[in-house]
């Protein structure tokens, strides 16, 4: 046992490494030292500087010549035992796959000797440890890490044959050349292929970096694959991040399998005109198009533990919210990301009962393998341990691969430019030709050189611990991939590699304090390279950061950790993560926690209108940056789509409003979980958390002098009422307007009817407490239905002598939207529909009142393209030529987010301000 004295000597060295973890997680997370860029400059500088010379340092005083031979065959032979069985486990059980292969290998063998085990064992079993220690490190630097290398860049590589080849194609590939420009097949740079068959059918294949969008022969297929014919395969072929798990649909025969689903789950087909989703039903493959055209190839977005597996796993298969759904306002008051799920209680409890149907085919949905594994028949790229060799495609075949000559070569070239681009291969390279100098004829370096080494390496033991605090301090939550994967990763870690370790040992007959030595050193947390790697190809970064950081704070503080905060996790491809600093409450946040929208999704964070600050941007965002002042709008512009080139339109094929969409596109998961289970997102936007995730095309950047406690209205209901009128209804000058409903949209609709020099402004409401608020927005008469026997449209049209020129409707009430339209004038009156109808409303109307040349129109978003306009309107503010100030009328911190809910509910407020920081 551990005696007092030793303790101290352990605490001796562990606690100036703890410090200086410490106070990087404080500066960033308390005392807001550092911004995200300082940070990543300092891990570079880690990266680049200290951890080389670190291990030169080591590397350099270890005597090769006297090598604890035992000592080291007890370490290669645990970590081949665990490899060997890990391979026969994946050759063997189909389920098992070279993705779990890779990170159980690293979570298995490969602890953090360097930082953690150099000093640690030290202090406890005195100095002739660390030359044990520093062995390790050799072969780890040496061998295993390039072993690891190897297979992430084998994983890639099947992975990118896979897509591009999928079914026995593949197998005629008889050389791979790789432009020297590519240093990986990690999926940081986009890579493309091109081919050349020779008359015995062989295939030559070049993989290249995609500079250019031009393809330079015909031959060559881009990898941004939109489903169409391969010309080598006849096979449909997608991209690997081809989006959206949730809906996939459209034209291919692939996809067929479980289009029929999707009909019942997505298609409410009862309301066409409510129909976010269109009657054809989920994607439409030129939607897919849009997409993938504009998208790189990246193997970064495997497709990883999905969150939503969890599910399958306890017993019945009901998500363990559904069965206890969450009733009534839950409101999480935490200290970090803080959200808010809600449901209308009743509402929740009946509708869930109501629809089994669509709750199962939704989940068959999530479990459905995205589409290129499906096309390519092998499963292992996809969450391999979840045993899922399904792939029933027939058409296409087995997937075949090229030959292990051709993938080997392949291979050892990426591995090794990978290698000669990394300054620890070069250090590590040095400090062995050094010791293997210094050692044989006994020379040291010279002081001036030692001591400048010394200088560094003590300082890049202090900054990898540093860097180490400031990763965990940028987490949004410390266990990022849930309690259940962390639970199992600290059992393989701290369980299972100690024992491998404790068997070879004592096979090769370790004895004493060197088997003592070799049992903690193989229990001390995860290594950080392995988790560099993860993070790098893209494959369970979250497992194995957790074991990073759970492990070091486990043994700093010994206490639980905290897991009680919303997890916001990083954003992917194409997303932006936000901090959220005003959001506000609009009617169809309301709608949708009343479940009165369709399908309810519960637990869901609401909230579409509100202003922020880009935190970070994922991979493939180049026009938000960290710092710039957005809205996030819960419709999108891609940009690529023919909406988005249409004039006409702001109905982006790809990002349009989506309410049934409770994940994101990329990968159709969700980025916001407690203890790993997913919250569902709302509109792409969820506002009501600190930190949000939102995908690019749904993020305006605007002058970051606008006020965001102001503008934040409008990223919805200013734009959707002021658009209406403008874009859509578009009154002539003197021209007489009716709208229905005075709530912030109505009376934006108003604002817009002033600025389009409008004559008189006729607001309909049933509420007569606003009548006097919208005097101030231009409304000059009113109407009351409620104190009229007569039907609306008839007042109205005794008003105006046969009917309003143009009217707008606010309300989401289907009788106020059939009376909008039934009180145009004929011959030239125009009515357009705003508010969002129940789920189950009809529009009905004589066809005669069309006849009668009226125009009934409807718009999302006041027809504004979000990027493209919105930073406009917020000018518009800036100018002067609109007021925002007279819309808001009520403002609360977010910890009283409830009553923004009553003043909404009670007809109280315009727009409620909630403040997120309060
Ligand atoms: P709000 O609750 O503040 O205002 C609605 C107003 O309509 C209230 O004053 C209410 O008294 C009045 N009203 C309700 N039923 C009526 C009826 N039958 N006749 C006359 N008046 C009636 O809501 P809001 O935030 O201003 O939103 C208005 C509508 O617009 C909602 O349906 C909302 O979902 C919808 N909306 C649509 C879009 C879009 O892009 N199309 C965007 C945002 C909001
Ligand atoms: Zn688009």
């Amino acid at each position: 046992m551990i005696t007092g004295g030793e303790f101290y000597k352990v605490m001796c060295a562990m606690a100036p490494l703890y410090f200086a973890m410490f106070v990087a997680y404080g500066s960033v997370k308390w005392w807001k030292i550092f911004t995200a860029e300082q940070c990543s400059g300092i891990n570079r500088f880690v990266s680049v500087f200290a951890v080389p010379i670190l291990s030169f340092h080591f590397i350099s005083q270890n005597n090769p010549y006297k090598m604890d031979t035992m000592f080291i065959i007890a370490d290669t032979l645990s970590k081949l035992m665990v490899f060997v069985l890990l391979s026969l486990w994946a050759v063997l059980f189909k389920s098992g796959g070279l993705d779990w292969l890779i990170t159980l290998f690293s979570i298995a063998t490969l602890p953090n000797t360097l930082v953690m085990g150099i000093p640690l064992l030290q202090a406890m079993y005195g100095d002739y440890t660390q030359n044990l220690m520093v062995q390790l490190v050799v072969l780890q630097c040496i061998i295993w890490y390039t072993l690891l290398l190897f297979l992430f860049e084998l994983r890639a590589a099947r992975l990118l044959i896979r897509t591009e080849f999928p079914g026995q194609a593949a197998g005629s590939i008889a050389k791979i050349q790789v432009d020297d420009d590519v240093i990986s097949l990690d999926g940081m740079d986009a890579l493309r292929t091109e081919t050349e068959t020779d008359i015995n059918g062989r295939i030559r294949l070049r993989i290249r970096r995609s500079i250019s969008s031009v393809p330079d022969s015909v031959l060559s297929s881009s990898l941004c694959l939109t489903p169409r014919a391969s010309n080598l395969s006849n096979a449909e072929i997608f991209s690997v991040n081809t989006p959206n798990r949730f809906f996939n649909g459209g034209g291919s025969g692939t996809l067929q399998f479980y289009n029929g689903s999707n009909e019942i789950v997505f298609c409410n087909g009862d309301l066409g005109g409510f129909g976010f989703t269109r009657p054809g039903c989920g994607v439409s493959p030129r939607r897919l198009s849009g997409y993938a055209s504009s998208d790189a190839y990246s193997l970064q977005p495997t497709p990883r533990a999905s969150n939503f597996n969890e599910l399958d796993l306890n017993g019945t298969g009901t998500p363990v919210w559904m069965k206890s759904p969450v009733a009534g306002r839950i409101f999480r008051h935490t200290s970090s990301p803080k959200m808010m799920w809600e449901s209308g209680q009743r509402h929740v409890a009946k509708d869930t009962m109501n629809v089994p149907e669509k709750e199962i085919s939704f989940r068959d949905a999530l479990k459905m393998a995205p589409p290129s594994t499906a096309a390519g028949g092998d499963a292992s790229m996809e969450e391999g341990a979840a045993g899922k060799d399904t792939a029933p495609v027939a058409a296409i075949g087995r997937q075949e691969m090229p030959s292990a000559a051709v993938m080997v070569r392949l291979i050892l070239t990426v591995v090794g430019r990978k290698l000669s681009r990394n300054p620890n291969t070069y250090s590590s390279v040095l400090g062995l030709i050094w010791s293997l100098i210094s050692f044989r004829w006994h020379i040291a370096l010279p002081s001036i050189v030692a001591l400048s080494i010394k200088i560094i390496s003590d300082a890049g033991l202090g900054m990898a611990m540093f860097s180490l605090g400031l990763f965990m301090a940028l987490q949004p939550k410390m266990i990022a991939c849930g309690a259940k994967k962390a639970t199992m990763g600290m059992l393989i870690r701290f369980i299972s590699g100690p024992l491998f370790m404790a068997a070879a040992s004592i096979l090769v007959g370790l004895k004493g304090s060197r088997l003592h030595a070799a049992i903690v050193q193989a229990a001390l947390p995860q290594g950080i390279v392995p988790f560099v790697f993860a993070r790098e190809y893209g494959l369970h970064p979250d497992l194995l950061s957790t074991l990073v950081i759970f492990a070091a704070v486990a043994w700093e503080a010994g206490k639980p950790l905290v897991m009680e905060e919303v997890e916001v996790a990083p954003p992917q491809k194409h997303e932006v993560r936000i901090k959220i600093l005003f959001t506000s409450l609009c009617h169809t946040d309301v709608y949708f926690w009343e479940a009165k929208g369709q399908t309810p999704l519960f637990p869901r964070i609401f909230g579409h209108e509100a202003g922020g600050i880009v935190e970070s941007v994922g991979e493939g965002v180049t026009d938000l940056q960290p710092g710039d002042h957005v809205l996030p709008i819960f419709t999108g512009e891609c940009g690529d789509c023919r909406h988005c080139h249409s004039e006409e339109s702001n109905m982006c094929d790809l990002l349009r409003i989506n309410t049934e969409r409770g994940g994101m596109i990329h990968d159709g998961e969700s980025r916001f979980s407690i203890n790993g289970k997913p919250i569902y997102h709302f509109l792409g936007t969820s506002t009501f958390s600190e930190y949000t995730v939102v995908h690019s095309g749904q993020v305006a950047k605007i002058n970051p002098e606008a006020p965001l406690d102001k503008v934040c209205i409008v990223s919805c209901g200013l734009s959707t009422g002021l658009g209406a009128t403008l874009n859509v209804a578009k009154p002539k000058k003197g021209q007489s307007v009716a709208i229905f409903g005075l709530g912030a949209v109505g009376l934006a609709a108003a604002e817009g009817a002033r600025i389009a020099g409008a004559g008189r402004v006729i607001g309909v409401d049933l509420n007569p407490k606003r009548f006097e608020e919208a005097k101030k927005f231009g409304v000059t008469e009113f109407v009351n239905p409620r104190e009229h026997d007569k039907p609306v449209q008839q007042v109205i049209a005794e008003m105006t002598d046969g009917g309003v020129d143009r009217s707008v409707e606010c309300t989401g009430s289907i009788q106020a939207m059939i009376q909008a339209f039934e009180c145009v004038h004929d011959g030239w009156g125009v009515a357009v529909l705003v508010g969002v109808p129940s789920k189950d409303d009809a529009f009905k109307t004589h066809p005669m009142n069309l006849l009668n040349e009226r125009t009934l129109k409807g718009t999302f978003f006041g027809n504004y393209k979000p990027k493209t306009d919105i930073p406009g309107v917020v000018e518009k503010y800036m100018n002067k030529e609109l007021e925002l100030e007279k819309f808001i009328t009520h403002t609360v911190p977010f910890s009283e987010i409830n009553k923004a809910f009553d003043y909404m509910l009670k007809g109280e407020s315009i727009r409620c301000i909630i403040t997120m920081g309060a």
